[in-house]
């Protein structure tokens, strides 16, 4: 059953046309369906180390890992034991409780931020240090640069990445031309367009949030430096320099993207986001920072943030595992996959004569098709033949691999790639090459 001899979808069929009878689109998230690349989203029934099961009983090598979550693999024994005795002993108090102070002292002792604040998804941590930056300076103008995602924020949907351009929205409904009105949105790596917005709006720029190293238009890093030249920008104008490292934190090094560039340099965020490997597979995310700004929240000061939910148990018991798990040992095994990953991907696509860019912000990367120059920005990723993906996508799909369906998402491996999953992963890569090459 493995090795592509049951090809068939039909139970994913079904249960996409039920869902499509009560959800839009049968999906609770865009980037799930196969708008992109055509065909029935696989609805996975388990998960296992680098694999995932579907509701056919085929396997998969898992490249997309929950989109980030999955820094271990899936269902790892030790996460599943913490999650299943923190369960017993009940799912949510709505009071203080241990592992979320556990979590925060993980990773406060991890990162760039002195305090932090617990909250569901990636998007409220946005959300929520925006209006606390804006809070903290009394200015309203937000920065940011087009392709970054941060979630589905009103006023961070001003030409987003992920599904925003997966699906070719130029701007979404529902969201107020007054909301954007202070969204100022600049491209990617562009130090003049930065000098040249400040020089205009300085004094009534609150913050400039940028992903720390852009994932969400595929992988695009900050050129060296960049990172550091927002900070002392922000910091010279009285702005705050947001760091959103929902996607890269705890996964690129153990604090982050941070640990990249800023550890080295000597600089920090005002205030930093983070989501997805912190909860370990269930909703937690966090923003933090400063601790004067931070304590511009209520209960001690007047910006007001707060969640039902936030700091569950179950979510940071799993995430506070997840991390204590995450040691040096596992980042290695991470980076490693990952780089032979990244050879055996410019392999096949060379042999193919596939013109490509394959980018990395340490162990994510994403391949941009057809290009033949590094892409620094927006406009350079749109550039790309992203149609050259769609035969890829369901080569490797019918091989047993799955990758994230659009060619502007980053590609997700974890520490349980092993020998076993990238020795199926190099045998299914020709095929897909020479598939993409003739598109
Ligand atoms: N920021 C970044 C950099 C992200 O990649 C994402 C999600 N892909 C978010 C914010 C939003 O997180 P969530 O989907 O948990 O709301």
């Amino acid at each position: 059953r493995d090795n592509g001899v049951v090809t068939s979808t039909e139970a994913s069929e079904q249960l996409f046309d039920r869902a499509r009878a009560v959800s839009p689109g049968g999906v609770n998230s865009p980037v799930r369906a196969f708008r992109a690349v055509g065909g029935t989203p696989i609805f996975m029934a388990s998960g296992q180390g680098a694999w995932l099961t579907d509701v056919d009983g085929r396997r998969y090598v898992d490249l997309v890992g929950s989109w980030g979550p999955m820094l271990l693999g899936h269902a790892h024994p030790e996460v599943l034991a913490a999650v299943g005795d923190a369960v017993a002993r009940g799912t949510s108090f709505g009071t203080p409780s241990e592992p979320e102070v556990l979590l925060a002292e993980e990773i406060v002792a991890r990162a760039s931020a002195e305090s932090v604040r617990m909250v569901s998804s990636g998007t409220e941590a946005t959300m929520s240090a925006i209006r606390l930056a804006r809070g903290f300076t009394g200015r309203n103008k937000i920065v940011k640069f087009a392709g970054c995602y941060h979630g589905h924020v009103d006023a961070l949907l001003a030409q987003a990445g992920s599904g925003v351009v997966t699906l070719g929205l130029p701007e979404t409904p529902g969201v107020p031309s007054h909301v954007t009105a202070d969204t100022i949105v600049l491209p990617y790596n562009d130090r003049a367009a930065v000098e040249a917005a400040f020089a205009e709006y300085g004094d009534q720029i609150a913050c400039l949030i940028t992903e720390a190293a852009a994932g969400n238009m595929g992988v695009v890093p900050p050129e060296p430096g960049f990172n550091q030249f927002l900070s002392e920008v922000c910091g010279r104008n009285g702005a705050l320099f947001i760091s959103d490292e929902v996607m890269t934190g705890f996964r690129v090094t153990r604090s982050g993207h941070w640990g990249l560039d800023g550890e080295r340099e000597g600089w920090v965020p005002d205030l930093v986001t983070y989501g997805k490997v912190m909860g370990g597979g269930f909703p937690a995310a966090a923003f933090g920072g400063r601790r004067d700004v931070m304590e511009q929240l209520a209960p001690v000061g007047p910006v007001y943030q707060a969640g039902t939910l936030s700091g569950n148990p179950i979510a940071t018991t799993a995430g506070l595992t997840t991390l204590r798990l995450a040691d040096a040992a596992a980042y290695e095994r991470l980076d490693s996959a990952s780089s032979q990953l990244q050879g055996l991907v410019r392999d096949a696509l060379d042999a193919a004569g596939l013109a490509y860019v394959l980018q990395n912000a340490g162990n994510m990367f994403s391949v941009f098709w057809g290009v033949d120059a590094p892409v620094t920005d927006f406009a350079g990723a749109q550039a790309q033949e992203a149609w050259r993906y769609k035969p890829f996508f369901h080569a490797m799909l019918d091989a047993g691999i799955y990758l994230p369906p659009s060619a502007f998402e980053c590609w997700f491996v974890s520490a349980a790639h092993d020998e076993e999953a990238l020795s199926r992963i190099a045998e299914a890569l020709p095929g897909a090459a020479r598939a993409a090459a003739q598109a």
